[in-house]
């Protein structure tokens, strides 16, 4: 199997080179960036006001806790809004833009803490080493604008301490000391923002497979579906072929013999089929199928099961049906077919049928038999002028079915 390499991250920047995936990665992530960011600026905000406190303490209500506090308060107020913005405008987060303006505003009151209280020199520098480690840590995804702030910080407290008349000499020594948790920061924020990049493809890549995997099962699936449709049923009605026919003949039978029930098949032939084909066409002659086919499976009852033998020749399963109920339902589609002829524009073609019942026997096991004595009976109602329900006696000739309500009279053929 040929591996596809991951896109090319920058060594420097730790960001795919590819806008397009860049910009895949960045949408991916903003969500939790942006909650990210939202709680760095929270604890921000909450750390500026809180060391308002030892500043109090040590300066009491002086102008210079005055400024500073003016310089603290001022944070805050840039801060929490932001951090309420970003809740929706989660895209600004991975740009990292927000992030930078804020660092960029927010360091030099490190500078003026510097400035305002020399004696406090060392720990200020101090926090603004934990402060250039901690830009990398906790508001990672940038390092390349982490580190234009981190040069930032570096310049503007080493000014500002050559402001205070620190020694000259002391310069490159202080710069050193500030750089060094910048750049464990950088090489760290860098690493995770590659790992964190190469996981984002790879899980893409895991997902796309798996889209692709189950498109190809639900193809498979569907395939599957209508080669069984093709395999069980007849193309021109959508009723069931023969094989299938015999499959569920065989399922009905079984059930019927557990459960004790009768059980009977009719068989129907259209009557003079043969004329509508060459009078109106044959496509005319497929229609008429199609109609005869929807018709059978509107009248007869959801358990039966409607097959074509072929032809123009179809059979029904009556599972749970005696002779006499099967010739009743029978009957009823004789007649509902009569009543219901083909309309095609201004072309009426009226249709009979003759039908053949049999209730097996407990002697038939096969389809076959059943059929046979069915197709006896409806070859004698062909014989006695068509258009009619014969029932498949178990012993003597065939009889014909008459409806209580109706006589029995013979049907011509059909009238078109
Ligand atoms: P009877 O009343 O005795 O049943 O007469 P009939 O004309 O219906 O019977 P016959 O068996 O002589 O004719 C059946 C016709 O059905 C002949 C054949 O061309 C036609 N046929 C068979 N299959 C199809 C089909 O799929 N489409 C069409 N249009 N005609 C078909
Ligand atoms: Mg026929
Ligand atoms: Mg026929």
């Amino acid at each position: 199997m040929q591996i596809t390499p991951l896109p090319h991250i920058s060594l420097w920047r730790a960001e795919f080179t590819d806008p397009a995936t860049e910009h895949a990665y960045r949408a991916d992530v903003q969500h939790r960036m942006a909650r990210q960011l939202r709680t760095a600026l929270w604890v921000w905000a909450a750390l500026m006001l809180l060391f308002a406190v030892p500043d109090y303490q040590a300066l009491g209500p002086s102008p210079v806790f005055w400024t500073l506090f003016a310089y603290r308060a001022a944070t805050v107020l840039v801060l929490l809004p932001t951090a309420y913005v970003l809740r929706t405008r989660t895209h600004l987060a991975p740009q990292g833009y927000v992030a930078m303006g804020l660092e960029l505003a927010g360091f030099p009151f490190f500078f003026l803490f510097l400035l305002l209280r020399p004696e406090m020199r060392v720990w200020t520098v101090g926090m603004v080493m934990v402060l250039n480690l901690s830009l990398f840590i906790f508001l990672p995804g940038r390092v390349v604008l982490g580190a234009w702030v981190a040069l930032f910080s570096i310049l503007g407290t080493v000014a500002t301490s050559m402001l205070r008349g620190s020694d000259p000499a002391l310069a490159p020594g202080l710069a050193m000391l500030l750089t060094l948790p910048a750049v464990v920061g950088f090489v760290s924020a860098n690493r995770l923002q590659r790992v964190q990049r190469q996981e984002f493809v790879v899980r893409t890549r895991l997902q796309q497979a798996n889209a692709a995997l189950q498109d190809e099962i639900a193809r498979g699936n569907a395939l599957q579906a209508e080669l069984q449709r093709q395999a069980t049923t007849d193309p021109l009605t959508g009723l069931f072929n023969r094989r299938e026919f015999g499959r569920r003949f065989a399922l009905d039978l079984a059930r019927a013999d557990r459960d004790g029930h009768p059980f009977s098949v009719a068989l129907f032939d259209l009557d003079h089929f043969k004329q509508i084909n060459d009078q109106h066409g044959h496509a005319a002659g497929d229609d008429v199928l199609r109609h005869v086919a929807r018709l059978a499976q509107d009248c007869f009852r959801n358990i039966d099961s409607v097959g074509r033998m072929g032809g123009e020749e179809f059979a029904v399963l009556l599972p749970g049906a005696s002779l006499l109920d099967a010739a009743a339902v029978a009957q009823r589609f004789v007649q509902r077919l009569a009543a219901t002829p083909v309309e095609q524009g201004e072309l009426t073609i009226h249709l009979t049928a003759t039908l053949g019942v049999a209730q097996r026997l407990p002697s038939e096991r096969l389809l076959d038999d059943v059929l046979q004595r069915a197709d006896a009976a409806l070859y004698e109602g062909k014989r006695a002028g068509r258009h009619c329900v014969m029932l498949a006696m178990p012993h003597g000739p065939a009889r014909r079915h008459a409806p209580p309500s109706q006589p029995a009279v013979a049907s011509a053929g059909p009238a078109s």
